[in-house]
Order: structure tokens, then sequence, then C-alpha cells
């Protein structure tokens, strides 16, 4: 899927995934031609830089683009398996530091040059709008908009990246030092270290801001985790109005708006998969430190019963969908996807009204019905487009209805 132009959200969706803090969030890397044959070797286009490392040499042109010489160490469980912290303090706003394997961040380096196309740069407005940390242990603060429309999106492009692998692969204190290594060299490392930590635990503080703070990422095909400090900083909410939408070709995010956004509002997104009821959301953000009182979670108790009864019979209905595919039982897998349908869009949880049209449309390929998929199959892009999740392209009908028949 990870190489797949369009990369359809329904089946993660169905299964409780959501756009933000995605468990597998298939951002594709750059197709990165390697060792091209000779005759295309006069277009640098095509070549990816070579893997670098600390042996590479001690003059600054030998790790562009790096603006410091990597440090690397050798993992201690898979001996020959090297990595190596590589930053560029000058990208974008205030650096990007990563902890990955050398053929990842060579394969990854041209990702440095690219931006996420349609979004506004607005951080110095951004900035003026982070108020207060509220919350002890939590790191959450009060972020409010200017006027934000539907679709409308800030861009953000800092971080930290981490090799998932990296942690298991050595000692903890060495972890650490190459962790504090990464945000030492970011041009302003108190964004990073001023953010909150969720664990009790004397745990080293890097170690902690990062898994209170980051999001799953895909680099080079291997799982990484991602710290992007102001998006971190952004709230949770059950109905979030906002969602976090990452970038396949640069190392930017967006923070688009669901809906409009008052000015003064305050902006929220979603940690959690949006389908769970409310018991279950509040244990799964226990790991966050802080108990949900967001406007849905202290609703009435009839509008939480309402909301509850609804979510749990989208779970119970998934497991219907699933049941019926493994039966071939076409009819009650399009009739139970129907009700869930129906229900998400009472629960107004557009993403998954966005998936479950492209689930529909799979049901109906599946079943030979072209004409009505293809319906079905337009209406999900034209939500996911709509949401500002997927940009229009005029061949993605075509790629869709490609998909379903791998
Ligand atoms: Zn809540």
């Amino acid at each position: 899927m990870k190489d797949s132009k369009y990369r359809p959200a329904a089946i993660s969706l169905l299964l409780g995934a959501i756009p933000v803090l995605a468990e597998s969030t298939g951002i594709a890397t750059k197709h990165c031609l390697r060792d091209p044959p000779p005759a295309l070797r006069h277009d640098g286009q095509l070549r990816c830089p070579p893997p670098i490392d600390e042996s590479t040499g001690p003059k600054p042109v030998d790790w562009s683009p790096w603006t410091h010489r990597p440090e690397c160490v050798e993992s201690e469980k898979d001996p020959g398996v090297k990595y190596c912290v590589y930053s560029n303090s000058r990208h974008g706003d205030q650096g990007i530091s990563i902890i990955t394997k050398p053929k990842t961040a060579a394969d990854s380096a041209g990702m440095l040059n690219e931006e996420f196309p349609g979004a506004t740069h607005l951080i110095p407005r951004y900035r003026a709008t982070l108020l207060s940390t509220c919350r002890p242990r939590a790191w959450v603060s009060w972020l409010r908009a200017r006027l934000l429309k539907p679709r409308r999106s800030w861009r953000i492009g800092r971080l930290v990246v981490l090799d998932l692998s990296f942690p298991k692969a050595m000692q903890k204190h060495v972890g650490h030092q190459y962790l504090h290594l990464a945000s030492d060299q970011l041009a302003d490392p108190e964004r990073v270290l001023g953010l909150g930590r969720s664990s009790t635990a004397a745990v080293d503080i890097m170690e902690d801001i990062l898994g209170t703070n980051s999001f799953s990422y895909t680099l080079g095909g291997d799982a990484h985790m991602a710290l992007y400090p102001e998006v971190a900083r952004i709230n949770h909410a059950c109905k979030p109005n906002a969602f976090v939408r990452f970038s396949p070709t640069s190392f930017d995010v967006k923070v688009v708006a669901f809906r409009d956004i008052e000015a003064g509002e305050e902006i929220t997104i979603s940690y959690i998969p949006m389908n769970h009821p409310r018991e279950k959301r509040q244990r799964d953000l226990r790991r966050w430190g802080f108990e949900c009182k967001c406007s849905l979670c202290t609703a009435s108790k009839t509008e939480i019963a309402t909301s509850d009864y609804r979510r749990e019979k989208i779970a119970s209905l998934q497991e219907n969908v699933m049941k019926a595919i493994s039966e071939l039982d076409g009819t009650t897998a399009v009739r139970a996807s129907y009700d869930i349908l129906e229900l998400a869009k009472a629960e107004d949880i557009h993403t998954m009204v966005a998936s479950q049209y492209e689930v529909i449309a799979r049901l109906f390929w599946k079943a030979g019905d072209v004409e009505t998929a293809t319906k079905y199959a337009q209406k999900s892009l034209d939500t996911h487009v709509e949401l500002g999740y997927i940009d229009s392209r005029p061949d993605d009908l075509e790629l869709l209805l490609k998909d379903f028949t791998t």
C-alpha cells in the first residue's frame, strides 16, 4: 500500500484507526532510484544521495544536506546495523533531527527540499496563539484560533524523528545519549524540552517527551515516531474540529480544520480513534495522564448514552461486516455497511463517513456492480477532498478503482 499513489483510508478506519495518531500513517517516501544503470546517470535527479555516516569525511560538504556530522552507533543486538543522528538545524523554522539507518536517511534526504503544497505557513501567528500550559504533567496548552475555515490548514515542519527499532537495539543510556544529541542539534532545543511529560516514573526526559507527544510515522518503509512540537501542544477532543495530515513527500504536517473554527475557539484534534464509547475513550486517554472533559464527555447522561449506543453499534456492525465478508454473504455486508454509514453521519464522525463510502464501493465492486461501486468510490473521494484529507487529482478515481482489483 505504501507504494500506491492513492492511499485509501477505509480499511484502517473500519478497524478503528484515524488519520491522527494512526498506527500506520502510510507515509510514502519519495521514490528514489538506487544505483541506476550507467545510461541514466546523466540525470542527477534520479540519483539518491549515497548513504553517509560518521566515517564519510570530516568536512561539512561530506555530510550535506545535514548541518552536523552524523554521530553513529552500532546495534548491540544486530551487529552490522548502524543508527546515526542526522540533523539539519536550518530546516524549516527550528530544524530537524532524525535517528535512523544511513540508507533511510539517504533515501529521505530529498524530502528536506519539499513543502506541503496548499497550506499557509502561519508559524509566527500560530506561535502567538499558544497561551499557557494548564495541566500539570500533561502537555496541554490552549491553542486558540483566528477564524479558520474548513480545509484551511497550517503547515508545520520541524521535528525529531526516531526509528522505532532504535531503542530496542541498544542499552538505554546509549539510546538516551543519542536522543539528547538529536534534540541539542535543533535550532531551539527548548521547544522540545519544554513539552509535557506523562510518565510518573523517573525515566529519561527525552524518552518521556517522545513517548508522550509523538505520532506514528513511516519513513523508508520502516516504523518511526515523529515529534512536531507545535502539533504536540494541540489539545484533545472526542469530537475535534481539526485533524493532522502528513505529507507524503516532505517532513511537513498540516493541521486541517474539519469545520469553521471561530476566532478564540480552541483548536482540537483526536488522539484516539473517534468511534469508541466514552468509557473506552477515557481509558485510552489515561496514557497521556488526563481525564477528558471535552463537550462530548461532559454532555448530559442522555446524550452520552445516545452517543455510546451509536458507537457500540458501529463496532458490532463492523464485526458483522467482516464476518459476512468471510462467509461471502454480500447482502448482509452491504446492509450492515449502510447502517454504519447512517450511524457515522448521526455521530458526526466525518472521516468514517468518507471511508464508509469506500467500503460500500468495494462491496459492490466485489459483487460485480461496477456502476454502483464507481458511484460510491466517487462519493468517498469527494468527501475526503471536502474534508481536506486528500487533494483532488484527476486520476484519483481510476487509481482507487484499480486498487479494488488488487
Ligand atoms: Zn472527550
